[in-house]
């Protein structure tokens, strides 16, 4: 497989928060690896900003260091770390006050795209927004790219899409999840829209049920302090979980374009139910009688959940009728993001009662082995008679694709190329998450007026006892993790 990189045009991107974790764990190893496919072009400029007072050769050292960190060493080589390099300057700039803003409006070139990747806590986007106004700095055509978590409930997702409308159009806007940046994320697009296979059984007729799952190893880690403020529902829920539940829902946008696929999506959060308290599982990981969440976020009384397991319904003619169970939590069993399609049994069977057989199952996984797999049913081979089995039509990519599909680019990377051609398809518009709070809301609030605590469960575990009971009293179960 030949994988074709088309450069992109000449640009100017400001990373502010250029300093940070997320700059230096993903952005700026992302950009290293555009960089050495040959996909940035020679007059592209990287500007990072941050308060602290550095010039660019201290910054480059940085993020020399972080590449060194963050990409493996049979991806880079001193050659073109030095070359990437020089397309790196450093400003120091303050976010809330005057200093370094003239110099940074006097990089910024006229005949660039101009692209603000805004890497800092979300209490700082208005001032960054505002400030480039101010300053003169954004031209009309320029793009500011949102981090996460775009506010924590309606109110505030609506406060902060004015503070950044008073300064920039929509088209302008880039909100990023970058879960829609994964290549089986856009695959799961491919799959439905560009097959004649699926779409036409992708309804309430012909598939039982969707579980869409995204379990992490992984506990709260250093950023206890602000999960706890968040928990489950907040962090992953109402972005990652949504947008892939979106995705895997929607209708056919009638073009492969930003507006026509985010009016889709749109339309798949306006149609869910609201969802009743008992179709919800809350945990919390514990660890015998250590309460371990407890103390990864330093609050004895937290009952702030790590585990969510719930069941929606959409209330349109597609789905009616088809549960869609969504499950996600800290420290599970395994680290494993999957959409699963599992179609309905056959109307009929022409074969014995006790021939086997099961229904078909198409999943497509996001991590850890990015792929498609669809369990189809066969005759089991041998003499003994008609006895089906169910086998895998698996298709890994790193196994279909060779070993350029480990090369695929990573979520980040991806998004910010499409933010320097200007391709909003993989952001999510205004309305969208303001939808998305408006229907986490209530439920958010719900819990919080009752204040129970979230159920127990075991790290390394698949969560309560609860969220296999939910899926059992519907005669279904939980996919494996
Ligand atoms: P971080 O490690 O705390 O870095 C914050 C950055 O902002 C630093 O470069 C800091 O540098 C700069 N900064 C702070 N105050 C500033 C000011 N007044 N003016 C200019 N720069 C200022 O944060 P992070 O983890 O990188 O997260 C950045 C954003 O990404 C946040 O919105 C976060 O929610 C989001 N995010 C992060 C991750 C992740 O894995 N880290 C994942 C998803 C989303 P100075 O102190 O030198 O100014």
């Amino acid at each position: 497989m030949v994988s074709r990189v088309i450069p992109v045009e000449p640009f100017d991107l400001v990373i502010f928060g250029a300093t940070g974790d997320l700059a230096r764990r993903k952005i700026l190893p992302g950009l290293y690896r555009r960089f050495c496919d040959g996909q940035m072009p020679a007059e592209a400029c990287i500007i990072g900003a941050a308060r602290s007072e550095q010039d660019s050769a201290a910054w480059q050292a940085q993020v020399i260091e972080a590449i060194e960190t963050f990409v493996p060493a049979a991806k880079r080589d001193a050659t073109s770390l030095n070359a990437f390099c020089a397309r790196l300057a450093y400003v120091a700039v303050d976010a809330q006050g005057e200093r370094g803003w003239a110099d940074l409006a006097a990089r910024m070139r006229a005949d660039r795209v101009q692209a603000f990747y805004f890497s800092v806590a979300p209490s700082l986007f208005g001032a960054l927004a505002e400030r480039l106004h101010h300053f003169n700095i954004a031209r009309q055509d320029a793009r500011i790219v949102v981090e996460k978590p775009f506010g924590r409930d309606l109110e505030t997702a609506r406060a902060l899409n004015a503070t950044l409308a008073a300064h920039f159009h929509e088209t302008q806007i880039y909100r990023i999840d970058h879960y829609l940046g994964k290549e089986t994320v856009q695959n799961l697009m491919a799959v439905r829209f560009g097959n004649t296979l699926f779409e036409p059984l992708w309804n309430a007729q012909y598939v039982d049920h969707v579980q869409i799952t995204v379990a992490e190893e992984v506990g709260v880690g250093g950023r206890g302090a602000y999960y706890d403020t968040s928990g489950a529902m907040r962090d992953m829920v109402q972005n990652h979980l949504m947008q892939l539940l979106c995705l895997t829902a929607m209708e056919p946008p009638a073009r492969f374009d930003p507006d026509a696929v985010r009016d889709e999506k749109l339309k798949v959060i306006r149609a869910l139910d609201p969802v009743a308290p008992a179709q919800i599982v809350r945990g919390q990981y514990q660890a015998g009688v250590q309460p371990a969440y407890l103390v990864d976020v330093e609050n004895p009384v937290s009952r702030t959940e790590s585990f969510i397991a719930m069941k929606l319904h959409i209330a349109n003619w597609r789905w009616s009728g088809t549960p869609f169970y969504l499950r996600t939590g800290k420290r599970m069993k395994a680290r494993k993001s999957e959409i699963v399609i599992h179609f309905k049994k056959p109307p009929h069977s022409i074969f014995d009662a006790d021939a086997g057989g099961r229904a078909n199952v198409l999943s497509i996984r996001l991590q850890p082995d990015e792929g498609i797999d669809l369990r189809v049913t066969i005759k089991e081979p041998g003499p003994g008679g008609m006895r089906l089995i169910d086998v895998p039509l698996d298709m890994s990519f790193a196994e279909a694709l060779g070993p350029e599909a480990a090369d695929v680019p990573d979520a980040y990377e991806r998004l910010i190329m499409d933010v320097i051609r200007g391709n909003q398809t993989l952001f999510m518009r205004g309305d969208e998450v303001e939808a998305a709070w408006g229907w986490t809301d209530p439920i958010i609030a719900a819990w919080e007026a009752k204040g129970d605590r979230p159920l127990p469960y075991a790290p390394g575990s698949t969560g309560p006892e609860e969220a296999a009971i939910m899926l059992h009293r519907d005669g279904r179960r939980w996919r494996e993790i």
